[in-house]
């Protein structure tokens, strides 16, 4: 970090976080985003990405979070890699401890995104990295040519499953009822490839396998009761998102979902504390909300600033 105190704080460097960096950069605040990893969160191992207008015809999620990114650093935002290990936010000043230091803002904007929701089933721990999976972009290539299993009915499900049949012999997409919940226009492309074969009423019982990695899933119809083994290689788990908020401790309110309570001016329970993104209670989670939010918390952010100090 080039100082300790900024005007404005954003934690989370994805679309959100990167968003609300150009437009308060813009603004002239002295702005540093904290990322624990690299800057671009979830849709970085998204392949594509096709309903952000602009791209005609798509874009990697990892070329546009690039970008994004470089845009934001155009306009003088600090990107820092450092984790956030605790903070205060009661404060008009609120500050901020990290793996390198500590800063303090007059402004906080939490864009820490979500991350995929386990399963909690007996095999998902002990195969992760060993067949179980999150990140078709990452991993399918090591299933050239074999079965895998797919959990979920979601558009991650879908969307992934889509990608991986590029690689794949086939996925057995097993959803826990008899209706996608997908965007149709995914459906529809599930439903013609025919390397895609639904599971459908079934719900994964466990991930089994030896030494060498996954061999099988035990799955359960939940209509009949019947239990049956499939032959795989591979399990990838998309059975949605859980925000990440643990490091908040409490600092700011959450929902029953532990998603941070945020009203339309992405104002949190505290003053001077704003959230975008996934993190948030927001009914779509997507690139083009993401940025919405982030601007619509950086120029909020702006304004409390100015009316504060
Ligand atoms: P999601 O929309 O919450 O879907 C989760 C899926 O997993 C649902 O089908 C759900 O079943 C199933 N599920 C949840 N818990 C389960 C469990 N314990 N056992 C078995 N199945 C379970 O999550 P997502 O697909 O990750 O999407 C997250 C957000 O990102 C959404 O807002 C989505 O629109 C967005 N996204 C968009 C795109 C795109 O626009 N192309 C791509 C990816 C993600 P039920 O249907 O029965 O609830």
């Amino acid at each position: 970090m080039k100082k300790t105190e900024y005007d404005l704080v954003i934690v989370g460097a994805g679309p959100a976080g990167l968003s609300a960096a150009i437009y308060s950069a813009r603004a002239r605040l002295s702005v540093l985003v904290l990322e624990e990893a690299a800057p671009g969160g979830q849709i970085l191992v998204t392949d594509l990405v096709e309903n952000y207008p602009g791209f005609p015809e798509g874009i990697s999620g990892a070329e546009l979070m690039m970008k994004i990114s470089e845009q934001a650093q155009r306009f003088d935002a600090e990107i820092a890699t450092e984790e956030v290990t605790g903070l205060d936010l009661s404060g008009p000043v609120k500050k901020l401890r990290l793996s390198g230091g500590e800063v303090s803002a007059r402004a906080v904007i939490l864009a820490t995104g979500a991350s995929p929701r386990k399963l909690g089933i007996p095999g998902e721990d002990r195969y992760y990295g060993q067949g179980v999976s999150t990140c078709a972009t990452c991993d399918a290539p090591f299933f050239k040519d074999a079965a895998v299993a797919a959990v979920g009915g979601g558009d991650t499900a879908v969307q992934e499953s889509l990608f991986l049949t590029r690689f794949v012999d086939k996925v057995h997409l097993i959803h826990r009822r008899d209706q996608l919940r997908a965007t149709r226009i995914l459906q529809e492309r599930a439903f013609a490839n025919d390397k895609i074969e639904m599971v459908w009423n079934s719900i994964p019982l466990e991930v089994k396998g030896g030494d060498a990695g996954v061999e099988s899933v035990s799955v359960k119809n939940v209509k009949t009761g019947e239990e049956s083994d499939l032959k795989v290689s591979g399990c990838f788990i998309w059975v949605g998102v859980t925000p990440n908020t643990a490091f908040l401790q409490g600092a700011v309110d959450l929902d029953e979902n532990g998603f941070i309570r945020a009203d339309q001016r992405m104002q949190t329970s505290v003053p001077g504390v704003y959230a975008a993104g996934d993190v948030r209670n927001t009914p779509l989670r997507q690139v083009v909300t993401a940025v919405g939010d982030g601007a619509v918390a950086a120029t909020e952010a702006s304004h409390y600033i100015e009316n504060s100090f």
